[in-house]
């Protein structure tokens, strides 16, 4: 399944102290009607909340560092979920020796500062998740 896509509003700006990262990124979205698009942050984050699926067990295991990190890579895409905008975003952080720790960003990574740009796109169908059998994971339509 793949979709033709082409690029229509770019928004940049900056999140504020405190944000969920998440939550933020989901609530300009619904603030700006964004149903299709891409998400890239980088900035630093005071606290973080990462996850890994486990294939075969079909769970996230949630990391939870309490502690700066910086953003060295947010990259993410924007779909529908349950008729609503959704994320979903993948992180690379670094912590003050250089070393990296990446994951499926969780609400509960909470901003210190953050810098943003959504690249909005259109189509000609919407992309919907739905339970996926086969991973269990909510993804997009097969065809
Ligand atoms: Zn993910």
């Amino acid at each position: 399944m793949y979709l033709q896509v082409s690029e229509a509003r770019k928004i940049m700006g900056r999140l504020k102290k405190g944000d969920d990262l998440l939550q933020a990124l989901t609530k300009i979205c619904q603030e700006l009607g964004i149903t299709l698009g891409e998400v890239k942050v980088i900035g630093a984050v005071s606290q973080v909340r990462i996850g890994y699926y486990h294939q075969n067990s079909r769970n996230y295991e949630w990391l939870d560092l309490a502690r700066p990190m910086e953003i060295l890579a947010l990259e993410g895409n924007i779909s529908l979920k349950d008729g609503k905008p959704f994320v979903h975003a993948h992180v690379t952080l670094a912590d003050g020796e250089g070393r990296a720790y990446g994951g499926h960003v969780a609400e509960g990574t909470m901003v210190f500062a953050a810098e943003f740009v959504i690249q909005e796109l259109k189509a000609d169908r919407s992309l919907d998740r739905q339970m996926d059998e086969e991973t269990g994971l909510f993804l997009w339509p097969k065809k």
